[in-house]
């Protein structure tokens, strides 16, 4: 699933690639995905966008978004996978193909489930607002929210929960989460009121410089970019590290399902 870093490596790219194209066909979905969500339905697509031109993409929270020389757009959410292909490389099976003017193809496919949609810039959708309203962590404003939320937090809210629901922060999840837990030397299960706060303080530092160097290295290596590469940014805790040993201290790195997905951290360095 696309986060942050991810959404804002492939509006980046989309920028660099395909600004200035025209959108020459729309194909509609080979093959009914149950859930892959259309608004309006795809039939509509080529009405509204055939014959636009890109001028730009933009990034925030969980979308990607791309804005046509019509004031229309098209945007993405963290379920989609979104790839620049030439005709020979389109798959068979796809929800979304845009053949463009210079012969190559935005290509859609859903592998959980995932939106796209096409609207006017006041498109009412609650993750899409909540994700348009945010604050992003590189702005000055972020700092602010963050102490706010923590400060509306519960007793029982656990720092995973505090980073990854209630779209307190769109654009982290559950992949991005684990890094920054570890930068803070914080488990997943810490009780936010618990924190010290030097930890307050060290997890907003690591949600800024987590994120960050995420996106600088055009995304995490768990996931691929416009161009199906994978993210030049190498995951300190996920699937691609789980029993390894911990790049610090050598404890091997524990997974374990916590709130309906995996968590990995060290329990060493991330005590409870
Ligand atoms: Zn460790």
């Amino acid at each position: 699933m696309l986060e942050l870093p991810e959404v804002l490596t492939l509006s980046k790219q989309l920028n660099e690639h395909v600004a200035g194209r025209r959108i020459e066909a729309v194909y509609l979905p080979t093959k009914i995905h149950k859930f892959c969500f259309f608004e309006p339905e795809p039939a509509l697509f080529e009405k509204r966008i055939g014959g636009a031109r890109i001028e730009r993409a933009e990034g925030f929270g969980i979308f990607a978004e791309i804005v046509f020389d019509n004031s229309l757009r098209l945007s993405v959410d963290d379920g989609i996978n979104l790839r620049l292909l030439r005709d020979d490389e389109v798959p068979k099976d796809y929800q979304l193909r845009l053949a463009l003017d210079d012969g190559r193809n935005l290509v859609f496919t859903v592998s959980m489930y995932g939106g796209i949609s096409v609207h006017e810039e006041d498109y009412f959708n609650k993750y899409y607002i909540a994700s348009r309203e945010s604050v992003s962590p590189f702005s000055e404003g972020f700092d602010a929210v963050y102490h706010e939320r923590l400060a509306e937090s519960k007793p029982n809210l656990t720092a995973k929960a505090f980073l990854a629901t209630e779209q307190r922060f769109p654009g982290i999840a559950n992949g991005s989460l684990q890094d920054i837990l570890f930068a803070a030397r914080i488990h997943p299960k810490r009780k936010v009121a618990t924190l010290t706060a030097d930890e307050r303080a060290g997890l907003l530092e690591a949600i800024k410089e987590v994120l960050g160097e995420m996106t600088r290295l055009g995304g995490r290596d768990t996931e691929k970019d416009l161009l199906g590469n994978p993210g030049g940014y190498r995951t300190v805790m996920s699937k691609n590290t789980a029993f390894a040993p911990c790049a610090v201290c050598g404890t091997p790195i524990v997974k374990e399902n916590y709130m309906g997905g995996s968590v990995y951290f060290c329990p060493e360095c991330q005590r409870n």
